[in-house]
């Protein structure tokens, strides 16, 4: 089935339902909505001759057609490729190459120069004012008929640790991710209204599905992107606000909360994911908002649907053992089963640490035109995730690190994120990332890139004094290098690449004559 029947299903049961905002503005119902993309899928197959299969990308910033240019992709049976917006041209470009997309939609149709652009690939303008003029006749009433093995969404990875892969998501993926959203992640209703303040190209496009299919509100903010004192502004006006959110977005909402005094009035639900929530900073979240926080686990080969950590464990914070599932993420979903392995992909048993293997209706059906990263990244319909963790005798699921990230130094093995949770208990630190750097006498060392809440007040004595009173010693950073702020890439995680390279120029301009 089509993924898009669940716009054309909820605009005949709800035509004069609210479904498009910007900002508090409603700009369109679902009849309208659909209406919208009936016509914009018309224009796809009439005037650009896209058909099932073919590939259109999408490289805008958040807005309203975004969501009517995805459904006007699924409706003509084509596969959308959403670029994040923040990327340079050239990478855009060089994503819509290797998808060998036929269009790029940009916000203005003007982003590429002549030339920049592969063979075949037109640039549309996506944002054209008012979206009322363009309806017209329509040659397409109803979506293409689709199988659940065909592609969707091709999710370009955020490239944190190499070069972007397309994973290739088919409907049924999507819609089994979406079908556990209810029942692992948060309850659904009409009366929401769900936020998109991350890039609608990753995670928080992909929570779209099952909004529309309850037949929700989605509002893109007036600023087009993240700022916490435009949020608070709008739950209150909106209420029943869900949003999801990075780690580092949580940490600048809970932030901008405290300094205004704003409780989390008007918001339902923040699920936050994508990368690891510090456990002082989750207590932080917890003190400020309750009982609106939920936890997902998932990577763009299993789209946000490997684990999830209900907000009632979270909230708890009397439970004696709040600290040990606080810092998981959570149990299983529905649809997938999770396996630790070790090196040689043999299941572990419970409490072993391993390399996270998953199974299940939201697998990817694999990366888009490279079969060696397949074969390599999925087996038997397992997923080889790279990430490192544990189950517990419960079920909850630990991650300690990606597999890529982890340090060993002497032989010993040093998981960053146990390290960086420790130095961000330290009431002076406001950011910590911790990387490996070759050291010829251990192998690796630790390095630890410091962001201090008041520079003039954390010494690096100070530091190592409160992490050896908590942590083994050879655990400790060997060095601490302080910066401003942190590299981060447009979903807000840590760019681990950029510290690493930032280590191996300064070394070789020190050992340089
Ligand atoms: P992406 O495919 O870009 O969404 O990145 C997925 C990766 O982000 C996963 O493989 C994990 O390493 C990390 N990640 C996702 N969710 C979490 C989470 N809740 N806690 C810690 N790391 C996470």
């Amino acid at each position: 089935m089509n993924i898009a029947n669940w716009l054309n299903d909820a605009a005949h049961r709800w035509p004069t339902r609210p479904a498009l905002f910007e900002g508090d503005r409603q700009v369109a119902d679902y009849q309208r909505f659909a209406d919208h993309v009936r016509a914009l899928a018309s224009e796809l197959s009439e005037q650009h001759g896209i058909q099932a299969g073919d590939r259109v990308a999408l490289f805008m910033k958040n807005c309203c057609q975004y969501l009517e240019l995805f459904y006007a992709i699924w409706w003509v049976g084509a596969i959308a490729v959403p670029i994040n917006c923040k990327l340079h041209r050239n990478e855009a470009a060089w994503i819509a190459g290797n998808a060998e997309a036929r269009l790029i939609f940009t916000d203005d149709g003007e982003q590429f120069a002549q030339g920049e652009l592969p063979e075949g690939c037109s640039e549309l303008a996506g944002l054209r004012g008012s979206v009322d003029h363009r309806i017209e006749p329509l040659s397409v009433a109803a979506p293409t008929p689709r199988h659940a093995d065909d592609l969707a969404w091709l999710f370009y990875t955020s490239g944190t640790t190499g070069r972007s892969k397309g994973v290739m998501l088919s409907h049924g993926n999507l819609m089994a991710m979406s079908l556990c959203y209810p029942v692992d992640v948060d309850a659904v209703s009409a009366a929401d209204a769900v936020v998109y303040a991350a890039p609608m190209s990753h995670g928080a496009g992909l929570y779209n599905f099952i909004h529309v299919r309850c037949g929700a509100r989605h509002v893109v903010p007036a600023s087009r992107g993240f700022k916490a004192a435009e949020l608070f502004e709008l739950a209150t006006t909106l209420g029943d606000v869900t949003l999801f959110a990075a780690p580092t977005m949580v940490k600048r909402i809970v932030g901008q909360a405290r300094q205004q005094g704003y409780g989390g009035e008007g918001i339902k639900t923040i699920v936050y994911g994508g990368a690891p929530m510090y456990l002082a900073d989750l207590q932080d979240a917890v003190d400020t908002f309750g009982s609106r926080l939920v936890q997902i686990y998932g990577q763009g080969e299993s789209p946000m649907t490997v684990s999830a950590l209900p907000r009632e464990v979270i909230a708890d914070r009397t439970h004696p053992q709040w600290v040990r599932l606080a810092s998981s993420v959570g149990l299983a979903q529905s649809c997938v089963e999770i396996r630790i392995v070790d090196a040689e992909r043999k299941p572990l048993a419970t409490g072993q640490s391993g390399e996270i293997a998953v199974r299940g209706a939201t697998v990817m059906q694999g990366y888009w035109r490279n079969e060696a990263s397949t074969r390599e990244a999925l087996v038997d319909g397992w997923l080889f995730t790279g990430d490192i963790g544990y189950l517990d005798h419960e079920g909850y699921l630990t991650l300690t690190d990606r597999s890529k990230d982890v340090i060993i130094s002497g032989g010993s093995n040093v998981y960053p994120r146990e390290v960086e949770e420790v130095l961000a208990l330290h009431p002076d630190v406001f950011e910590v990332c911790v990387v490996g750097e070759p050291d010829p006498e251990w192998g690796e060392s630790v390095v630890a890139f410091v962001v201090a809440r008041d520079r003039s007040l954390l010494e690096e004595r100070a530091l190592n004094a409160w992490f050896v009173e908590r942590m083994a010693s050879f655990k400790k950073p060997k060095k601490y290098v302080f910066r401003a702020e942190l590299p981060k890439n447009s979903y807000g995680k840590i760019l681990k690449t950029d510290l690493r390279l930032w280590l191996k120029e300064a070394a070789s301009t020190a050992a340089a004559p």
